[in-house]
């Protein structure tokens, strides 16, 4: 999509802090980071809710979170996989996105 944040970091057309990509995959450090570690992992299509992802897309997501979670050293310690869906979880993005968070006690709920 032309005008979309996420599409355009996907493409490498808005720089970014890569940390992972496939052929569907594109996953990157968080701007604004809320943990030490704070992944963004985004399917390379445009789409905005997991409902319009492919199973495989699904599967390769987690598998991607799952991979960068122990490759950042976080794995044993913890982390937190979430989709911030729509205006009541305070989406911003409007392309679908995983953020990965680890590195830090992470309490529940949050803020
Ligand atoms: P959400 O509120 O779930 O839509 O999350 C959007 C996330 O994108 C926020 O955590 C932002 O800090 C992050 N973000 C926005 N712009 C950029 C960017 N150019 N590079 C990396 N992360 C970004
Ligand atoms: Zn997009």
């Amino acid at each position: 999509m032309s005008d979309c944040l996420f599409c355009k970091i996907a493409t490498g057309q808005i720089k970014s802090e890569k940390v992972f990509e496939n052929d569907t995959i594109f996953a990157f450090k968080d701007i604004n980071p809320q943990a030490p570690q704070h992944i963004l992992v985004i399917p390379k299509r445009h789409i905005n809710s997991p409902a319009e992802a492919t199973g495989s897309e699904l599967t390769a997501i987690f598998s991607a979170a799952a991979r960068i979670a122990d490759e950042l050293k976080i794995k044993d310690s913890g982390f937190r996989m979430v989709f911030n869906q729509g205006p009541d979880a305070g989406q911003a993005v409007p392309h679908l996105h995983l953020h990965l968070l680890g590195g830090r006690p992470l309490h529940w709920p949050p803020g």
